[in-house]
């Protein structure tokens, strides 16, 4: 389920809803070991923040909207976006930064992901293992799954697509607050600014040391110092009620084009059509059962399990039209493949259309 704000906007653009991605279970995390399992490929969270190792960048409107949403099961999320208010590190007119030495270990610790728990979101309620901020969340964790219906397609489909649309009108709608609220132009030029010179693998002691930097606050918060919360919930009111018409047009061109990106990827999607020709993909061989292999293709978070029959007969898909493979897998093999099965094997990188030439 997309925040609401979102999900809008999604639904104008895209004219039709998007099937939902039921195989990433949050509540109950489909990344876990079950009892008694050993996580030899490394394939398993830590159950301690599961997939939240990640500390969001918060654009203005969104924690504004978090600061403004009295639902009593917001209260404590709201709790843990005040407080990265009044630690007041990253803490810009265009929203909650992640701490800069927070992004280097991020950037660095890609084996780290849903297992150290040194990368947990400060939004992560431990107690119910839950996301606080879950109604407004960002574009990266609105659009990110473990796991996707169709896999690959599923995964061009938010990561490539949507995830990029989203995160460009975030960065646009902040600058866009700014100037519809009035901030100073020279803190504006300050902040813009400092934004494009920061080299995110270059700490400063205070960067280092999670300090505030009041010369630095006084300088991109002009005359709206002090007054950090009212400003996020003044950007959240400019933004509540923009349609997606409203929102593309302030955006401009760099999100006209990712919208109609967005709008092709979402026509892929719902496509149910078999390539006319196939051939298997490079997948990677994790584990062999009697009968069962477990293959990764796509990505290492989605596995998938095969009868060792059907991965006996992928070469007859080398070379030939797929109905011709299929046909031909029948009649040598006495081996039944589903359409339903041949999709999924291409939407999960087991067999793929080839390339020009192919
Ligand atoms: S904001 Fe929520 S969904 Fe995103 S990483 Fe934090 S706890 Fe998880």
């Amino acid at each position: 389920m997309l925040p609401s704000l979102y999900a809008a906007w999604l639904q104008e653009l895209l004219g039709g809803p998007i099937p939902a991605e039921t195989r990433a279970t949050c509540a109950e995390c489909a990344m876990l070991a079950k009892p008694g399992e050993q996580d030899r490929e490394g394939l398993y969270f830590n159950p301690v923040m599961k997939c939240c190792s990640y500390v969001p960048d918060l654009h203005n409107f969104l924690a504004g909207a978090i600061l403004d949403d009295d639902d009593p099961q917001m209260a404590e999320g709201r709790k843990t976006v005040e407080a990265r208010i009044r630690a007041g590190v990253g803490v810009t007119p265009l929203g909650l930064e992640p701490p800069a030495d927070y992004t280097l270990l991020y950037r660095h610790g890609t084996e780290a992901f849903g297992r150290s728990q040194t990368l947990r979101c400060p939004h992560y309620i431990e107690a119910g293992g839950r996301c606080g901020i879950w109604k407004h969340r960002e574009s990266t964790c609105a659009t990110w799954f473990c796991k996707y219906e169709r896999g690959s397609l599923g995964h061009l489909f938010w990561r490539e697509h949507l995830h990029p649309l989203l995160a460009a009108v975030e960065h646009h709608l902040a600058i866009w607050c700014a100037l519809e609220l009035g901030l100073e132009l020279d803190a504006l030029h300050s902040l813009l600014a400092e934004a494009r010179a920061a080299d995110p693998e270059s700490l400063q002691p205070e960067q280092i040391d999670r300090r505030p930097e009041p010369e630095k606050q006084r300088r991109i918060w002009g005359n709206w110092r002090g007054r950090e919360m009212e400003w996020y919930r003044a950007c959240a009111g400019r933004v509540r009620n923009l349609s997606w018409r409203d929102t593309a047009a302030i955006c401009g061109c760099e999100v006209a084009v990712l919208a109609r990106l967005a709008q092709k990827a979402y026509r892929e999607l719902l496509d149910p059509q078999l390539p006319e020709r196939l051939e298997p993909a490079p997948f990677e061989l994790v584990q062999i059962e009697t009968g069962r292999l477990r293959v990764v293709g796509y990505s290492r978070l989605d596995p998938l399990d095969l009868p060792a029959q059907v991965f006996q007969v992928l070469h007859y898909f080398r070379g030939r039209n797929t109905r011709a493979a299929v046909q031909a897998i029948q009649q040598e093999e006495n081996i039944a493949l589903s359409d339903d099965l041949i999709l999924k094997l291409k939407d999960f990188g087991i067999l793929q259309a080839p390339g020009p030439g192919g």
